[in-house]
């Protein structure tokens, strides 16, 4: 029994119980990502691979930690020891900054509308980077969409400049215009991730449907030639209601376009509270094949430098995971 194993029995199992007491430097708040709004979470790893683990009470996961910072976790007959990770901003090595903690859409899956959170001032952002500075390798910003889409992205490129004097690789996720990628390059942005979310254009219309679908897309293309193969990535949730087959269509797309595809379990909240959590089995194929198209085109999620392809702690990450 091994990492694999364990790692996509905690995914699929959601919450992870705490036994015991937790180091001070141990536990990470969300506003942004699958856990945004939550209690809290926890990083586990084990030689260099990484869960993060969702506090929850009634959680089928359970994680002991001693107070040297080791910790073993176990998920039914699964368990293994490892190390509890301090973390950065949100999450461990990376100083990860949602910027607008609210949103104007909608989109089903998503807790950040309901969370009707501030915008951080540009000094903030850098106050929070310089906060854990010697515990970071990465700088990456995600923002909710508070006035408009245009405005976000002006209001996130200050950002960028304001932080550019850290000197560590920046990486961006947010909504895009027809013009993020250029500008974002030319600040000296390292990667993007542009979350095309759903695998099918249908599924994305039904979950947010005020967005377009495609300008995802077209920012991703123009995305590769500009940050490079590897350094490009987008979101796509696994359990809103695609085919298996739907969902290997849109891996080949996105690796065929230079594209790093993270495979992100649903979490069951906001309007998808009803839904279920994608088992185990359905995890471990898609990212078989992840790994399969990954190697075919000899694109390498690895050499990520920022946000969740280099922290894979919510993801089964074929380079790191299998
Ligand atoms: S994988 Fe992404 S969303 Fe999850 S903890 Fe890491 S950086 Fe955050």
């Amino acid at each position: 029994m091994g990492w694999t194993e364990l790692k996509e029995a905690v995914l699929a199992a959601g919450g992870c119980r705490i036994e015991g007491t937790l180091p001070d430097y141990a536990v990470a708040t969300s506003t942004a990502g699958p856990g945004a709004g939550g209690s809290g979470a926890v990083f586990f790893s084990v030689d260099g691979r990484r869960v993060r683990l969702a506090i929850a009470e009634g959680g089928r996961a359970t994680l002991i930690p001693r107070p040297d910072g080791a910790a073993r976790l176990r998920c039914g007959e699964l368990e293994l020891e490892g190390r509890i990770e301090p973390v950065g901003l949100h999450c461990p090595r990376q100083a990860f900054i949602t910027v607008s903690e609210s949103c104007r859409y909608r989109c089903r899956y998503c807790p950040v509308p309901l969370q009707e959170g501030r915008r951080k001032s540009v000094e903030e952002c850098v106050a929070l980077v310089d906060g854990v500075r010697d515990r970071v390798d990465a700088i990456a910003l995600t923002s909710g969409v508070a006035e408009s889409i245009e405005e976000e992205e002006e209001y996130v490129c200050r950002v960028v400049r304001a932080l550019r004097d850290f000197g560590l690789p920046i990486g961006v996720s947010i909504f895009p215009t027809p013009e993020t990628p250029q500008r974002l390059h030319e600040l000296g942005v390292a990667e993007v991730k542009f979350n095309l979310e759903a695998a099918t254009p249908a599924i994305f219309a039904a979950h947010c449907p005020d967005l377009p679908f495609d300008r995802v897309l077209e920012a991703l293309a123009a995305s590769v030639p500009l940050f490079g193969r590897g350094h490009v990535f987008s979101n796509v949730i696994v359990g809103l209601g695609e085919t298996g087959r739907e969902l290997e269509a849109c891996i080949d797309r996105l690796v065929g376009m230079g594209v790093v595809p993270v495979l992100r379990p649903l979490n069951p909240v906001a309007g998808c509270g009803e839904y279920a959590r994608p088992d185990s089995a359905l995890l471990d194929r898609a990212a078989r094949h992840l790994r399969t198209r990954l190697g075919e085109a000899g694109l390498d999620g690895g050499e990520a430098l920022t946000m969740c392809a280099a922290c894979t702690g919510c993801d089964l990450a074929p380079w790191r995971d299998l």
